[in-house]
């Protein structure tokens, strides 16, 4: 069981992360935290054309080499349009699920780099029709108020045309080491590897790793594709969410529980023109299922489909990556309050060190 101290440092490190507005293609703001984390801790990163913040750990080169990634991306919107009244109309970034926008606490990045608050709209009740009152209201019909007077104030405030928008950062505790938070998906992920890079400064044998956070995942599942193309690893583990079925709404899903340890994905798909997935590789896989077994965590496994990461376009880079998706059970994606467990991540930290402490010359990476 993860101590408190731990706890608190997750939790603590999560928090700082959550309450960052970076939606994708505007990451910097988490870059920026990252890099100084790291840097605190003695590792240095560099960055790509896109933004992608790289931490190469050099180990042993007679060993395939691995890249252990998650996105530092969120989804949410940009401003399209602005009204003479001073309203904002937004177009959708990345899978915002329309149905939970109503009311929504929202922020606004200007110019300077500031935040403006904002809300979503939702028409007067007293002035709905019956025939309304269960209908979802689509995007293009959705607006934005920010309290401005019309057009010449919102541009006074630094907002146009492209400023990002995204659910207002928002995090809190909840029993039983249950945390909710506006970006859990990925910032969860990101506080896992960042654990998990200033652990293996302390193991000696192991293969180099490349940490890395990514950019536009939200948006196009494709911004870690140079950093692949550049570093060439042998081995691809990537870090995000696992749906959680134990809420009543999803118990027809699968079996994955929210506090009951980390997740390997076994099979990801998503059709809708998108036709991709990962079926994880042979090896990897066993190295995963070994870790949690010599560290007594319990590991959850996942089939989805409708669930897509990057890892489905790295698997095809180069001359074929070997890939895993593993994850933390995670409740409400997409919405603006998800809810994980911090013991879940704590033992995702220490399953991958076990996971790539085991990776040594009888890996096959022939499939
Ligand atoms: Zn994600």
């Amino acid at each position: 069981m993860p101590n408190t101290k731990e706890i608190n440092s997750f939790s603590k490190t999560l928090e700082d992360l959550v309450l960052i507005s970076g939606l994708s293609g505007y990451e910097i703001n988490v870059r920026n935290y990252l890099k100084k984390y790291l840097k605190k801790n003695s590792l240095n990163t560099t960055s790509d054309v896109l933004g992608n913040l790289i931490c190469t750990m050099q180990g042993d080169e007679s060993l395939p080499s691995v890249i252990l990634f998650a996105h530092m991306d969120q989804l949410g919107f940009v401003v399209k349009k602005i009204e003479n009244n001073g309203f904002l109309r937004v177009e959708r970034v990345g899978g915002i699920p329309e149905k939970s926008l109503a009311s929504q606490d929202i922020v606004i990045v200007n110019n300077n780099n500031e935040l403006i608050k904002g809300i979503i709209g939702n028409k007067s009740h007293h002035a709905t029709k019956p025939d309304e009152k269960y209908n979802v209201t689509p995007i293009k019909n959705i607006y934005v108020d920010a309290g401005f007077k019309n057009k010449s104030d919102v541009l006074k405030n630094g907002i146009e045309i492209g400023s990002p928008v995204t659910y207002a950062p928002y995090y809190k505790k909840l029993s039983n080491n249950n945390v909710c938070g506006s970006s859990l998906d990925d910032r969860a992920g990101c506080v896992v590897i960042l654990n998990v890079a200033i652990s293996l400064m302390k193991l000696k044998k192991r293969p180099t790793v490349h940490i890395v956070f990514s950019v536009q995942e939200e948006f196009n599942l494709r911004g870690i594709l140079p950093v692949i193309n550049s570093l060439k690893p042998e081995i691809a583990i990537q870090v995000d969410l696992s749906l959680s079925s134990d809420t009543s709404d999803m118990t027809d899903t699968s079996d994955i529980i929210l506090g009951k340890g980390p997740c390997i994905s076994l099979f990801s798909f998503h059709g809708r023109g998108t036709l991709n997935g990962v079926i994880p590789h042979k090896s990897i896989v066993e190295v995963f299922e070994k870790s949690a077994k010599l560290k007594k965590i319990n590991l959850q496994r996942s089939v989805a489909s409708g669930i897509l990461t990057d890892a489905s376009y790295v698997q095809f880079a180069n001359q074929g990556i070997a890939t895993i998706d593993v994850g933390f059970p995670m409740r409400y994606s997409h919405s603006s309050r998800e809810v994980c467990n911090l013991n879940d991540l704590i033992d995702l930290k220490n399953l991958i060190l076990t996971a790539i402490n085991k990776i040594d010359k009888n890996f096959k990476l022939v499939r």
